[in-house]
């Protein structure tokens, strides 16, 4: 397993826009892009917070994953991503570790990038995200 750092943190909005303001009126960041990913009935806007990048998530789709998660919780933290060397073999690592794989083949996110999705019952709790730069 070869983690280099937090690529992002995902969090969950209602509203894209009213979060975009609040990151940038508030907390002074820039945000630099915003994307919407079909697969994941979610539109992104992203921001750069060191080397670490802030991904705003807002549903397109009251049954997509976003969503639900809305619906259920609320607004909030929704996942944490790791950057990864090497996806595909840092998943069947996991595999053999027993936890258990959302995705067991990279597929394709924003900005893309190769990821994968943890299950959060096999990581105590938290949603997580590998994602692998192929383009570096
Ligand atoms: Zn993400």
């Amino acid at each position: 397993m070869n983690i280099t750092h937090i690529e992002h943190i995902g969090i969950a909005v209602k509203n894209l826009e009213e979060s975009i303001a609040y990151y940038e009126n508030v907390l002074g960041f820039k945000c630099y892009a915003v994307e919407e990913v079909k697969e994941q009935k979610v539109k992104t806007a992203f921001f750069m917070v060191g080397q670490t990048k802030l991904e705003l998530l807002e549903s397109t789709d009251p049954e997509g994953p976003i969503g639900k998660f809305l619906e259920k919780k609320g607004e909030g933290v929704h996942h944490l991503a790791f950057a990864a060397q090497n996806l595909e073999g840092a998943l069947s690592e996991m595999d053999e570790k027993g936890v258990t794989l959302i995705d067991k083949t990279p597929r394709k996110g924003a900005e893309g990038l190769s990821i994968a999705f943890l299950h959060p019952k096999s990581t105590h709790g938290v949603l997580t995200e590998l994602c692998e730069d192929k383009n570096k």
